[in-house]
C-alpha cells in the first residue's frame, strides 16, 4: 500500500482494509487537533489508489470492510469517488462495508441524489466529528461549522441511508462551560439522531493551538470526576431513537458502552458510584489517543 504519513481510522475499523485516498484534512484548522497539521490536503493520484486496490485484491482477502483514509474522503469530487467505489466493489466483491470521516464541509459538497448513490455503492457508514453542541465551543475551537449546520449534515448523511457514527470531545469546553457543554452536546445529538456516538475524553497535543493556550493559562483542562460528571449529563440529556454510545476509547476515565434509551438509566448510576469513588477510574498514565 502507498501509505503517506500518519493513517488514522476509527476504533471500529481496526480490521479494516485502510485505502488512502486523500492526504490530510482540507479543513485542518480545529485548534484541539494534531493529526494532520503536518500534511497538505491533496487528492491521491488514481492509479495509485487503484494499485492499493489491487494489492488488498491479494493481500486483503480476509477484510470484508474497507475504510477510506484520511480526513474528509466526502471532499473528493463525485467524478473520481465514484469510479473509485466501482472498482472496490469490482476488484473486492468480498466488502460489505465501506466508511469514511465525514465533516459538514464534503457532505455540504454533495447533493442528496449523491449521497445516496455513494450509499449504492457500497459507503454503509460515516464518521462525523460533531465535539461539541455549544455554538461557542464550535466557535472557539474552530470547527468550521455551527450546531445547526452539524444537525442538518448529519441528518443528511442518515437519510442517504449511511450509517452516522458521531464523536464527541468531553472536556473541550473546560470548567467554567462543562455543564453548558454537555447539555448542548446532548441537544444536538438528540436532534441528529445518530447510530453510533463515540466520547472521547480531550488530551492535549503538543503542537496544537489548544495545547499553547493551556500552557499559557488561558485553557483549563477538567479533573477526572468533572470529566465524568460532563459525560453523566451528557448522557441525561441525550435522547435517541435507538443508538449506542460508547465512551470506550483509551482516553476515557471510565468504559461505558450504552445502547439508548434502553441503558440510560443503568449508565447513569454506574456513572453516579464512580463519581462516588465505588468504581475506580483509570489512572492517568494508562490513558491514551
Ligand atoms: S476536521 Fe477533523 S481532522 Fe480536520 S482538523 Fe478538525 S478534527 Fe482534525
Amino acid at each position: 500500500m502507498h501509505y503517506e504519513g500518519m493513517i488514522i481510522r476509527p476504533p471500529s475499523e481496526a480490521d479494516s482494509i485502510l485505502l488512502q485516498v486523500t492526504l490530510g484534512c482540507s479543513h485542518n484548522k480545529c485548534t484541539f487537533c494534531g493529526t494532520f497539521r503536518e500534511k497538505r490536503f491533496n487528492i491521491k493520484k488514481d492509479d495509485v489508489i487503484f494499485e492499493d486496490i489491487e494489492f488488498a485484491r491479494t493481500h486483503c482477502r480476509r477484510q470484508n470492510r474497507l475504510f477510506i483514509c484520511d480526513g474528509d474522503a466526502l471532499i473528493v469530487p463525485q467524478r473520481r469517488l465514484v469510479p473509485i467505489l466501482e472498482r472496490i466493489k469490482e476488484r473486492l466483491p468480498w466488502v460489505e462495508r465501506v466508511g469514511l470521516y465525514a465533516n459538514t464541509k464534503g457532505i455540504g459538497m454533495k447533493t442528496d441524489e449523491e449521497l445516496e448513490e455513494l450509499a449504492s455503492l457500497g459507503v454503509k457508514i460515516a464518521y462525523m466529528g460533531l465535539e461539541s453542541g455549544d455554538d461557542q465551543v464550535l466557535k472557539e475551537i474552530r470547527k468550521g461549522a455551527d450546531s445547526a449546520k452539524m444537525i442538518k449534515m448529519g441528518r443528511r448523511i442518515k437519510k442517504a441511508g449511511i450509517k452516522l457514527s458521531v464523536t464527541v470531545l468531553l472536556g473541550l469546553a473546560g470548567p467554567d462551560r462543562s455543564m453548558i457543554h454537555a447539555r448542548e452536546t446532548g441537544r444536538v445529538l438528540s436532534d441528529m439522531d445518530p447510530d453510533f456516538v463515540g466520547a472521547l475524553s480531550l488530551m492535549l497535543v503538543p503542537g496544537t493551538e489548544l495545547h499553547e493556550q493551556h500552557r499559557n493559562g488561558e485553557f483549563k483542562l477538567l479533573e477526572p470526576t468533572q470529566m465524568l460528571a460532563e459525560l453523566g449529563e451528557m448522557i441525561a440529556n441525550t435522547h435517541l431513537t435507538q443508538g449506542l454510545f460508547h465512551a470506550n476509547h483509551a482516553s476515557n476515565y471510565l468504559p461505558i458502552r450504552a445502547r439508548l434509551p434502553r441503558d440510560k438509566e443503568k449508565t447513569l448510576e454506574l456513572i453516579s458510584e464512580a463519581l462516588q469513588g465505588k468504581i475506580e477510574l483509570k489512572p492517568e498514565f494508562m490513558r491514551a489517543l
